[in-house]
């Protein structure tokens, strides 16, 4: 089967076909760099990570980009109530972002542009727009996009279904535009943008890119360098971003270019924390890093969001966080299990159980259903029940063992959900596996001395070795 995906455009679930079959062209919204990224906004980049993990998983080479807004009216905001410049107020949480995204195994996207690093080319189609009539200057100084002249306006988000809010919000800027529904692409300078560093020149007067503008020029000019093309395989970002955000994206670059500006739009539902959208006004914002300070594995966070799918909102409590940490615990000590009955396998080539096959097969078949992770979760612990049973009855050879456990692995190469824990005791067992090896080497080499010092550096660290006519096995003591 094909890999399916729910695109918002034709509000559709249909086949995924890339411009290039087996190269994707991905962009997803990135944070902006005003604060700290909550764990509702970390909820959509992990669906964005399951998309691109699984695409790879599926054999297609992915460019993903991800921008990161450091220029906007929060960032100018919150910099100059800071009396700092744009670029010191947004450094560290540009870092932490980052090192949020490790936490919680985010595969780092190939780029993350910066809008300040971008205005020329933001500038560049802006100057565009104007000059095909679809822009204008307005006595304000700004220029707004004029959504009346670009004709499939309204078609991802069927805006004209919903009736557009006209007027619900009169700010300066409302009584400059033609249209109430015109938004700006480039807004005339102010004191504040000039206090933090946020202002530029261009043709058409000083001042700062709109919000809009930039993920459309980042996208546009990446594309374009790397593959020549100005059209995205996939765009994604979060439910709220349809309207106007990415409504204004196409707008922008399709009015620019005259090509479709992206195939396949994806975009994940919110986060709830007790029923209730996770923002400032409610009080209710947690971050990743308050995850992480308070201990919790970011295994159980990636399993509790995908435990939901990606188009479902998902409620985030904290029993829902402990028993996703459990499910992730059985899951460690299960792979542990594995690679326990697999260990003296050969490197002989053996057709795996019948179990790992069906674990391979239903997890594609759930991936490729517009990424149903609830019930490619569900196919991994039937999974571990059925092979915990064939382990309990020595049912299985230690090469079927190993075909079950590369099955597994298979499977958390998209998902990531083992427990910290495991790696760590993965990487003593390859550090414990080299140190026999030199081990090895000393005693071939005649270097007794050597070989009894590698000895008693593993006896320090509680290993214990048993040297056997197959070779040297060992042990962590105790266990
Ligand atoms: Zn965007």
């Amino acid at each position: 089967m094909a890999l399916h995906l729910h695109n918002t455009l034709t509000r559709q679930t249909e086949p995924f076909e890339a411009l290039e079959p087996g190269r994707v062209t991905m962009y997803t919204c990135g944070p902006t760099v005003w604060n700290y990224a909550h764990i509702g906004n970390f909820r959509t980049f992990l669906f964005e990570d399951l998309l691109r993990r699984y695409l790879e998983h599926r054999g297609n080479e992915v460019f993903h980009i991800m921008n990161l807004t450091d220029v906007d009216d929060r960032t100018i905001a919150a910099a100059a109530g800071a009396g700092k410049s744009l670029q010191d107020h947004t450094a560290p949480f540009i870092q932490a972002f980052f090192d949020d995204c490790e936490y919680l195994r985010i595969r780092p996207a190939h780029v993350y542009p910066r809008a300040t690093q971008h205005v020329d080319s933001m500038i560049e189609l802006v100057a565009s727009l104007m000059d095909r009539g679809l822009a204008y200057r307005s006595d304000d100084g700004s220029v707004y996009f004029a959504v009346d002249r670009f004709e499939t306006y309204g078609r991802l988000s069927q805006v004209e279904k919903r009736e557009l809010k006209v007027g619900s919000r009169v700010a300066s800027d409302e009584y400059a535009k033609e249209d109430a529904r015109d938004f700006a692409l480039w807004k005339a300078v102010s004191p504040d943008d000039e206090a933090v560093g946020a202002a530029w020149d261009a043709p058409f007067g000083r001042g700062r890119p709109g919000w809009h503008l930039e993920c459309s020029a980042i996208a546009l000019s990446h594309i374009k360098e790397r593959y020549g093309v100005e059209t995205l395989d996939i765009h994604a970002g979060g439910i709220d971003l349809i309207f106007p955000h990415h409504e204004n994206e196409i707008a922008q670059s399709e009015g620019a270019t005259g090509k479709q500006f992206v195939r396949c739009w994806l975009h994940g539902e919110f986060l709830t924390i007790g029923g209730t959208k996770m923002s400032k006004r409610f009080g209710n914002i947690l971050t990743a890093r308050d995850l992480k300070e308070e201990g919790v594995d970011a295994a159980a966070v990636r399993m509790l969001c995908f435990s939901t799918h990606y188009r479902q909102q998902l409620s985030f409590t904290d029993d829902a966080l402990e028993s996703a940490g459990e499910g992730v615990g059985r899951l460690g000590e299960f792979r542990r299990r594995l690679i326990e009955a697999s260990g003296a396998s050969s490197s002989e080539a053996v057709d795996p159980p019948p179990e790992a096959s069906e674990l391979r097969a239903e997890f594609e078949a759930a991936m490729d259903e517009d990424l149903n992770a609830p019930r490619a979760l569900a196919a991994v612990f039937s999974f571990v029940r059925a092979a915990n049973r064939r382990l309990d009855a020595s049912g299985w050879t230690a090469a079927a063992a190993a075909e079950a456990l590369s099955a597994l692995d298979r499977a958390m190469e998209v998902l990531d959900i083992l427990p910290t824990s495991v790696d760590v005791k993965a990487e003593l067992r390859d550090w414990v596996e080299e140190r026999i090896a030199a081990r090895q080497a000393a005693r071939e080499a005649g270097d007794y001395a050597c070989a009894d010092q590698i000895r008693d550096e593993l006896t320090e660290k509680g290993i214990e070795l048993e040297d056997t006519p197959q070779g040297t096995r060992w042990k962590v003591r105790g266990d």
